[in-house]
């Protein structure tokens, strides 16, 4: 994840989660865990890579997540992702928010949004969840069409307002493609005006229900181009400064911004600091994924490949995996990204780099600095 704003602009404004992060990592290997709850769904999003719809017939019981949440408060409380399929699926759903905010984490929860309603809204703040993110790929007509559910953009918007009515930090979430890209503004006029805090915008990775939509994932010249939207009209533009930018699974966007807000002439000595202190690589640095029947992965985007499963593994060992530990070094990178004066700072994305060439040390096919 690389969040602009906090990087380049409000130093603060991230410094309490980025802290704990760091904590978490010092005492126990792990950082921020995306635990994907169930593969269950009521939405059917043409790029979704999880395919989801129906549940596992082996996902996690509710004892065995109480378990999970116990180990990562015992292994130093990391940032907790609750994603999905439709995370509000399961029937125990606040039982796990709760406990899990309880156990003294950070708690985001990701959602489609579709099924909060008043009483579900009030359900979700009683849990005191940290913020809410919920996913719009952009105006109504087109975000419908993307889902293929009729009606499911006004209850999204919907579930935002009333989270917010609740004082409910809220968030939006997006994939981008080529077909929405050109709506990523818009999303943060929509943030604006619902005051959520921050926009995520996740790249597009065609597997899954994607997996034949390759060529709708963006160019590296449309990335750039997007950037530098992202940069002069919303980043240095006054009006959005209440809304964080955050970036998924495209690093490199940390160095393009960089190497633009410095040729502007601002300082990013402060910048680069940070990016050393918690290189922006997904995996490898104290990330995990926890899978719906309780697979630890290097990212939700690689379930083939698992350190283990929590029924049968602490994660602690599980993290003691040879290529976990290999990840988490820059030097062990090849290709353009091996030799790259910027790789203690980015790294790559690993997960595109596995995709491209098999092979998780190659290089970053989706480079917008150097390709
Ligand atoms: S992208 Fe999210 S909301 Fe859409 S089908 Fe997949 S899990 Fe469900
Ligand atoms: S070559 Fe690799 S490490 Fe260097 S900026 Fe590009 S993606 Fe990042």
């Amino acid at each position: 994840m690389v969040h602009l704003r906090s990087l380049f602009i409000e130093r603060d404004l991230m410094r309490e989660a980025e802290e704990r992060v760091l904590e978490s990592y010092r005492r126990g290997g792990v950082s921020s865990v995306i635990w994907t709850v169930t593969y269950a769904c009521n939405l059917r999003c043409r790029h979704c890579y999880e395919a989801a719809g129906s549940p596992l017939s082996n996902e996690l019981d509710t004892e065995e997540a109480l378990n999970l949440i116990k180990e990562l408060r015992e292994l130093g409380k990391p940032i907790l992702f609750i994603s999905g399929g439709e995370p509000l699926l399961r029937d125990d759903i606040y039982i796990i928010l709760k406990e899990s905010v309880d156990a003294g984490m950070r708690v985001i929860l990701s959602s489609n949004g579709t099924l909060i309603d008043d009483i579900v809204a009030d359900k979700i703040a009683d849990t005191k969840v940290h913020y809410v993110a919920l996913s719009i790929y952009g105006p109504e007509k087109f975000h419908d069409y993307f889902t293929r559910v009729l009606g499911s953009f006004r209850r999204t918007v919907n579930a935002l307002r009333l989270l917010r009515e609740r004082s409910m930090k809220i968030g939006i979430k997006t994939t981008v493609t080529r077909e929405n890209y050109r709506h990523i503004p818009y999303l943060f006029y929509l943030a604006k005006k619902l005051e959520a805090s921050l926009v995520y915008i996740c790249d597009f990775i065609p597997i899954g229900r994607g997996s034949n939509m390759e060529k709708m994932a963006l160019s590296n010249m449309e990335w750039r181009r997007l950037m530098d939207i992202l940069i002069e009209d919303i980043l240095l533009n006054n009006g959005y400064r209440d809304i964080e930018i955050d970036i998924g699974a495209h690093p490199s966007t940390a160095i393009y911004a960089l190497l633009k807000l410095r040729e502007l002439g601002f300082n990013v000595d402060h910048a680069i600091q940070r990016l050393r202190l918690k290189r922006e690589n997904p995996i490898g640095q104290g990330f995990i994924s926890i899978s719906p029947s309780g697979d630890i992965l290097l990212s939700n985007f690689l379930p083939s490949i698992k350190l283990g499963n929590i029924r049968e593994i602490r994660i602690r060992d599980a993290i003691k995996n040879d290529l976990y530990r290999l990840l988490g070094d820059s030097n062990n990178l090849k290709g353009i990204c091996g030799k790259c004066s910027y790789r203690h700072l980015c790294g790559g994305c690993r997960v595109k780099a596995y995709y491209k060439y098999g092979d998780l040390f190659e290089e970053d096919p989706s480079c917008i600095v150097y390709r």
